[in-house]
């Protein structure tokens, strides 16, 4: 579904939150020229047909410096007014950055980190309670409900944002496969329902098929988890081969106008 076109750009940012509803996940638009601004008026229009669970983190990152949140030192927000809860979080953001600093250098990315405790959202953003990240424009939010609260979630999410960061928005909405997205944010993501099983391992291979946002994300949860446990292995041996330090420059050689083959060729 990731063909060229306003509209499936903008949709493919929906829906990446979408999958973040079921599980925990990330996504959407960011570092943005005029072309892509005016590109953004005009996805104003799908807004409107927009479910509104996609409309809600749309919104919430677009607003969220209105949304009567508190900031914390380190510049993330949250509706959690307890000071222990709130020196929590920001230990979770540093371990999640300091892991994927260890893994693949340090983090340049940072978006707006957002934390909330219902389940439900915050505010009137009705909201997955794990890990939801969007780039809207230049913006980029990475929203951590409460069961997204540990470092797998958050530096899961991170990821997502890093990646974009070095590709660029465009590049990422319209070359990157979401099998690569998911499986680098998975690098950094130890959760163990997600580990390969040897029998698994031999087919893995074809989540290479799954390129776009629906063709790794619109099947039933058990094949979503198979899905990341792919994604994670197959992007984890091909580390192998061209080295965890050289993830940056790639992403970074393709926003200076390299493809995704040219550009991740081992
Ligand atoms: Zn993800």
């Amino acid at each position: 579904m990731q063909n060229s076109g306003v509209a499936s750009l903008f949709s493919s940012a929906l829906y990446n939150q979408t999958h973040h509803a079921l599980f925990n996940g990330s996504h959407a638009l960011s570092a943005m020229s005029k072309k892509l601004f005016s590109l953004m008026l005009a996805l104003g229009l799908c807004l409107l047909a927009a479910p509104a669970r996609a409309f809600d983190y749309v919104s919430a990152c677009l607003f969220i410096d209105s949304a009567g949140l508190h900031p914390m030192p380190d510049g993330s927000l949250t509706d959690v007014d307890a000071e222990a809860d709130q020196q929590h979080l920001m230990q979770l953001t540093r371990d999640a950055r300091a892991r994927i600093e260890a893994t693949f250098g340090a983090p340049e990315a940072r978006p707006i980190v957002v934390f909330f405790k219902g389940r439900d959202g915050f505010g009137k953003y009705h909201l997955n309670p794990y890990g939801n990240t969007q780039f809207i424009g230049s913006r980029a939010c990475v929203m951590i409900g409460p069961e997204g609260q540990n470092v797998d979630v958050v530096a899961h999410e991170l990821m997502h944002a890093e990646l974009n960061h070095r590709a660029g928005t465009l590049k990422r909405a319209l070359q990157i496969p979401t099998w690569f997205d998911e499986g680098l944010a998975m690098q950094v993501d130890y959760r163990p329902r997600y580990r390969i099983s040897a029998e698994a391992m031999k087919d893995a291979d074809g989540i290479r098929e799954c390129r776009s946002y629906d063709a790794f994300f619109s099947h039933d949860p058990k094949t979503v988890v198979e899905h990341y446990t792919a994604a994670r292995y197959v992007v984890g041996q091909w580390l192998e081969k061209v080295g965890q330090r050289s993830v940056y420059d790639r992403l970074q050689r393709m926003s200076q106008g390299e493809s995704f083959h040219e550009a991740m060729e081992e």
